[in-house]
């Protein structure tokens, strides 16, 4: 049976089909202007398959399939019956679950956290997903929102965050953050831009991938602390950096060694597709 999992980006939004464990077929486009759009868009997608699941950036009600808090792509998102919409235009069983929390559960079935039952995950892209498995089951909360390390406090005046607090870790280490350390008045637009002038040797570069690690770090230690976990997958397109916030981000976990022991920092293995993947596999598991 085919599964069908797609993943509501801010900017794009992607898809896979998956047969067993295997994705036979894949693509990407622009996120449509709105939730109905992005219904359609799905169901265009449907045609042979026998489940759906579709990821969104935000909090959303697993029960009802219904978007709760969805501020980043385009449209008004809450309060949108996906679920329900999306299952009466296509008549296949449809799963809503938050995006991190469908990272997670693919890098844990099929990618760098296979075989392990206790793991926290970071996306790291325009904002900072993520979550936490243990005992092999990846955690939702009432509202698909737990485990989102990317609103931990590491500075408590520091920028201004999406979610109304002030320096999350969101605001140092997801791509803007990075972008806006690197500092105003300049060229760089995108955190992959600001990663080259670091490897070209740019100090400042340097500087705000060193922030972003730090950061990082913190959240990580505090949640290892508080989880008792000592595995983390780290991913999401701004990833393609861990190597630039590796000696901080590493600092700061030696540092609470006595506490929170060894804690090994993986990369996932899944590519851009980890999110879909994940939405897919929640989908088959609900049809
Ligand atoms: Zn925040």
């Amino acid at each position: 049976m085919t599964a069908l999992g797609i993943d509501v980006g801010g900017t794009y939004t992607k898809w896979v089909t998956l047969e067993g464990e295997a994705v036979s077929g894949s693509g990407a486009v622009p996120t449509p202007p709105g939730p109905d759009e992005t219904v359609e868009l799905a169901a265009s997608l449907a045609a042979h398959a026998g489940s759906i699941g579709i990821g969104l950036p935000g909090h959303v009600d697993r029960d009802t399939g219904t978007a709760l808090f969805v501020p980043n792509p385009p449209g008004d998102w809450d309060g949108y019956p996906v679920g329900e919409r999306l299952g009466a235009l296509t008549g296949v069983p449809v799963s809503v679950v938050n995006d991190a929390r469908a990272f997670a559960r693919a890098e844990l079935a099929l990618g760098a956290a296979r075989g392990l039952a206790d793991v926290l995950f970071a996306v790291l892209g325009t904002g900072v997903g993520g979550a936490v498995a243990l005992r092999g089951a990846v955690l939702v909360g009432p509202r698909d929102n737990l485990g989102e390390i990317g609103h931990v406090t590491v500075s408590p005046w520091g920028p201004v965050c999406c979610c109304g607090n002030r320096g999350c870790v969101e605001t140092f280490a997801a791509g803007p953050g990075i972008v806006r350390a690197f500092g105003p008045g300049t060229a760089k637009a995108t955190a992959a831009e600001v990663a080259e002038a670091a490897r070209a040797g740019d100090e400042r570069a340097a500087q705000a991938f060193e922030q972003a690690g730090w950061a990082l770090g913190v959240a990580l230690g505090d949640a290892a602390a508080f989880f008792g976990v000592g595995s983390v997958v780290v991913g999401g397109g701004v990833s393609g950096a861990l190597d630039l916030m590796r000696s901080t981000l590493n600092n700061e976990l030696a540092r609470r060694r006595p506490l929170i022991g060894d804690v090994t920092v993986l990369p996932a293995v899944l590519g851009p597709m980890a999110g879909a993947i994940g939405a897919a596999l929640y989908g088959r598991r609900s049809g």
